[in-house]
C-alpha cells in the first residue's frame, strides 16, 4: 500500500458507512433505473436534511451535476456568471457549453476565488445588446476551488443581486458539506434560505465511490432533468448503488463527521507550519484544503521527498484532505515542509 497522500481529496478510499450501505443494498433485485427503494430513501433523506421538499437526482460526478444543472437553467443564446477559478471553467473541458448547446460562461476576474455582487453586476451590466449572449445564471462554488467558504450573508447578497438581473443562482457544492461544518449552519442555511435555486451536492469528495447529488428547491426547474440525464449518459441502471451510500451518509450522520475530520485535518496542518516566515497561506484555511506559497526550490525539494501536490492555483502547493486523513501522517507533511525550508536556508 502506497503512504498516504494529499494532492487530492479523490485520493481517499470510501468510508465504512457509504461502503456498509453498498453491500446492503446488495441484497436480491431491485427496479432498476431508479424506480428502486434506495433511491426513494436517499431523495427523502435529502428532502429531510434541507427541510424542503426538493426535486432530487442522483448522478455520476460533479461534471455531469453542473453541466447538466447549468443547461437546465439555460438556453443557447445564454450566458452563465462566474468565478475565474470555477470549476466550470478551469477543470469541466467545456462541459457546461457542450451540454448547453453553446451557453456561454462570463468569467469575473477573482484574486481569491470568490465571485461577489460587484463582480456579478459588472458583468451582467457590461453588454446588454442583441449580439451578446444574455445573462442567465450565476453560479459560486461552495467552498471555493481556494477553500474559502461563503458566509450566510454573502450568498443572500449575490442572491440580491440575481434576483435584481432576474439571474438564476447555482451552487457547485462539490465540497458543500465541508462549508456547512465550518460555519457550524444547516444545509438550508446556506442552500435555499439564501436564494440558490440548484445545489450540486458532492458525495466524492466526502467518502463515497461516486456520485453527486442535484437538488432543484425550485422544483418547476427541474422539469425534464430525468431526460437530460438519460440523454447525457448520467442515467443509471442501478441506480439503488448511486443511491444507497447517501442513505448511509445522511442517516449515520457522515457527511458531516467526513467533513469535520477533513477540516481539522487541513487546520492542523496550517497550525504546523504558521510558524513558518518562508511559507505563507495563500488563503485563509476555512475548509479541507491549505494552499501554500514557497519557493519553487522548496516545493522541488518537497517533490523529492516523495510528496505529490498541485500548483495549479496560482502556482502555489495545494494539499487536499479527506475523510481518512491521518494526522500522524499530516504532521509528517509539516516536517518535510519545516526541513524542505531549512535545507533551502544552508
Ligand atoms: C472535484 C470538483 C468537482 C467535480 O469534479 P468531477 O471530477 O467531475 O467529479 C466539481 N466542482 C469542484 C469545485 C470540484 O472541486
Amino acid at each position: 500500500m502506497n503512504e498516504q497522500q494529499f494532492a487530492s481529496d479523490n485520493y481517499a478510499g470510501v468510508c465504512p458507512e457509504a461502503w456498509e450501505a453498498m453491500q446492503k443494498a446488495n441484497q436480491g433485485s431491485a427496479v432498476a433505473y431508479g424506480d428502486d427503494e434506495w433511491t426513494a430513501l436517499a431523495s427523502d433523506g435529502f428532502r429531510r436534511l434541507f427541510n424542503i421538499d426538493c426535486e432530487v437526482f442522483f448522478v455520476f460526478n460533479g461534471t455531469a451535476a453542473n453541466s447538466l444543472a447549468l443547461a437546465s437553467l439555460c438556453q443557447s443564446y445564454h450566458s452563465v456568471i462566474c468565478s475565474a477559478a470555477a470549476h466550470i471553467e478551469t477543470d469541466e473541458c467545456g462541459a457546461p457549453e457542450f451540454f448547453s448547446n453553446g451557453s456561454k460562461l462570463l468569467v469575473a476576474p477573482a484574486v481569491d476565488g470568490k465571485l461577489t455582487p460587484e463582480a456579478i453586476r459588472t458583468l451582467a451590466l457590461s453588454r446588454t445588446d442583441i449580439h451578446f449572449p444574455k445573462p442567465r445564471v450565476v453560479t459560486i462554488t461552495q467552498p471555493t476551488e481556494t477553500g474559502l467558504v461563503y458566509s450566510i450573508d454573502e450568498i443572500k447578497a449575490i442572491s440580491a443581486v440575481c434576483k435584481e438581473f432576474n439571474l438564476k443562482l447555482h451552487m457547485d457544492g462539490a465540497r458543500f458539506a465541508h462549508a456547512c461544518e465550518f460555519l457550524a449552519c444547516e444545509p438550508a442555511d446556506i442552500s435555499w434560505k439564501a436564494g440558490v435555486d440548484v445545489l450540486c451536492f458532492g458525495g466524492t469528495k466526502n467518502g463515497m465511490a461516486v456520485g453527486e447529488a442535484v437538488l432543484f428547491f425550485d422544483k418547476a426547474l427541474a422539469e425534464d432533468f430525468d431526460y437530460r440525464c438519460k440523454q447525457a449518459g448520467q442515467l443509471a441502471s442501478k441506480m439503488r448503488f448511486l443511491a444507497a451510500p447517501w442513505v448511509g451518509m445522511l442517516e449515520s450522520g457522515a457527511w458531516l463527521k467526513n467533513a469535520q475530520h477533513a477540516n481539522r485535518a487541513a487546520r492542523f496542518l496550517a497550525e504546523q507550519l504558521s510558524t513558518i516566515a518562508e511559507v505563507k497561506l495563500m488563503f485563509p484555511v476555512q475548509a479541507n484544503g491549505v494552499f501554500l506559497q514557497a519557493e519553487t526550490s522548496v516545493l522541488d525539494n518537497l517533490r523529492a521527498k516523495g510528496w505529490r501536490f498541485y500548483t495549479f492555483i496560482g502556482g502555489g502547493a495545494r494539499f487536499m484532505f479527506a475523510w481518512d486523513a491521518d494526522l500522524a501522517r499530516v504532521q509528517q507533511l509539516a516536517d518535510d515542509i519545516k526541513a524542505a525550508v531549512s535545507e533551502q536556508a544552508v
